[in-house]
C-alpha cells in the first residue's frame, strides 16, 4: 500500500523550465530556481505571485488568489502545461537574478523583497495601463502587476530580463527618493511640470538598469521593435522634449523620449568607461546626492547630482552629457573642467 502510493507522488523538481538569455538570445531552458520554494503554487524568497484581485488607485492591489500551476516533471524540472507558466517561472527567476545583481552593484535591493506580484488583476480605468504597459509597478503600493501580452512577441515582455530589471529600477527608484517602497509618489498630479520631470527620470533610471543587467542598450527590442528606446540611438535633447504643465491630472505625457536622453548619458558614460559596475555606481550616488524636494524634481538638478558624483570619471560623464544635451547649460563641475587648461 505505502509503496503505491510513493509511486502516485509526483518527484519534487529542481528545476524549472524559463526564459533565459543567452549569447544568442532568449531560449527556453531549465534553470534551477531554489528561491521559489513551491512551483505549483509560485511562492518563495523574493515574493509570491498570485492571480485576479483588483487594482485601486488608493487602496492599490487586494484581493488575488493562489496560484495552482499545472505541470509535468521530466528528469526533475517542472514543465507547465500552459505556456503562460514558463512567462511565470522566468519573471520570477529573472526577478532573483536582478535583486542579486543589483545588491552587488551596492542598491539595497533585498531590503524591497518580498514583494506582491499580481497576475491578471482588474485595473481601475483611473490607472493609466497601455497595451505595451503589460508589466507594470505600482508605486506607493509595492506590487509588480502582470497583464496578459497585448500582441505576438518574440520573448514575452515578462519574460524579458532587462524588462523586468526595468520595473525593479523603478521600485529602487522610488525607494530611493521617498524613503521607502511603500510611500507615497513625492508628486501624484500628472499634469505638474514637476511630476513630469520625475515621470521622465523615473523611466530613465529604469531603463538604465535594464541596459546594465543585460549589457544591451537596445534590450526592449528582444519583445518589441522600438527603436525610440534603443540607449544607443543618437536622439539629443531639445527644447521640445522639456515638459511642460498639463491642462488636468488626466492630461497624458508620454515620459520615456525625455528618459531616453538621460538614460543615454548613462549608456554612453558606460561605454567610455567600459565599466558596468562604475556606471550602476554612478547611477546609485546620483539619486542620493539629488535627493530632491519637489522644487528640485527637474533633469538639471539631476544632472549636477552627476556630475558631482562622478569622481575622477567626471571627463567622461561631462562628454557624455554634451553629447546628449548639445545646447543646455553644462552642470557647474563640467564647466569647470572645459575650463581648465
Ligand atoms: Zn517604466
Amino acid at each position: 500500500m505505502i509503496g503505491w502510493l510513493a509511486a502516485c507522488v509526483e518527484p519534487e523538481p529542481t528545476a524549472v523550465l524559463a526564459w533565459q538569455s543567452g549569447a544568442g538570445g532568449y531560449v527556453i531552458e531549465a534553470r534551477e530556481l531554489p528561491e521559489l520554494h513551491d512551483v505549483r503554487h509560485m511562492k518563495g524568497e523574493v515574493g509570491s505571485i498570485e492571480y485576479g484581485g483588483y487594482v485601486d488607485v488608493d487602496a492599490g492591489w487586494t484581493g488575488g488568489r493562489e496560484l495552482d500551476i499545472r505541470i509535468v516533471v521530466e528528469d526533475g524540472v517542472a514543465v507547465p502545461l500552459d505556456p503562460s507558466g514558463v512567462v511565470l517561472y522566468s519573471f520570477y527567476a529573472h526577478l532573483v537574478d536582478t535583486v542579486a545583481w543589483a545588491e552587488l552593484q551596492g542598491f539595497e535591493a533585498e531590503a524591497l523583497v518580498p514583494v506582491q506580484i499580481a497576475v491578471n488583476p482588474a485595473v481601475d480605468v483611473l490607472i493609466e495601463l497601455t497595451p505595451a504597459d503589460n508589466l507594470a509597478y505600482g508605486t506607493g503600493y509595492h506590487t509588480f502587476v502582470i497583464l496578459p501580452d497585448g500582441g505576438e512577441r518574440d520573448v514575452p515582455l515578462a519574460a524579458n530580463l532587462g524588462v523586468v530589471a526595468h520595473e525593479f529600477g523603478h521600485a529602487l527608484f522610488h525607494a530611493l527618493l521617498s524613503g521607502g517602497p511603500q510611500q507615497p509618489p513625492l508628486v501624484d498630479d500628472l499634469s505638474l511640470v514637476s511630476a513630469r520631470w520625475l515621470s521622465s527620470l523615473h523611466e530613465a533610471f529604469a531603463d538604465t538598469l535594464g541596459a546594465l543587467i543585460t549589457d544591451d542598450p537596445a534590450f526592449i527590442q528582444q519583445s518589441i521593435p522600438i527603436d525610440s528606446r534603443d540607449l544607443n540611438g543618437r536622439s539629443p535633447m531639445t527644447s521640445a522634449l522639456v515638459p511642460e504643465a498639463g491642462n488636468s491630472p488626466l492630461d497624458l505625457y508620454d515620459p520615456y523620449p525625455l528618459g531616453t536622453v538621460f538614460a543615454g548619458v548613462f549608456w554612453e558614460f558606460r561605454l567610455a568607461t567600459d565599466d558596468p559596475a562604475r556606471t550602476a555606481l554612478l547611477l546609485r550616488d546620483t539619486v542620493e546626492r539629488w535627493s530632491p524636494t519637489v522644487d528640485e524634481l527637474d533633469g538639471g538638478f539631476f544632472l549636477e547630482a552627476a556630475a558631482a558624483a562622478a569622481g575622477e570619471e567626471l571627463p567622461q560623464l561631462c562628454s557624455a552629457i554634451t553629447w546628449r544635451f548639445p545646447e543646455a547649460d553644462w552642470p557647474g563641475p563640467c564647466r569647470a573642467l572645459d575650463a581648465s587648461p
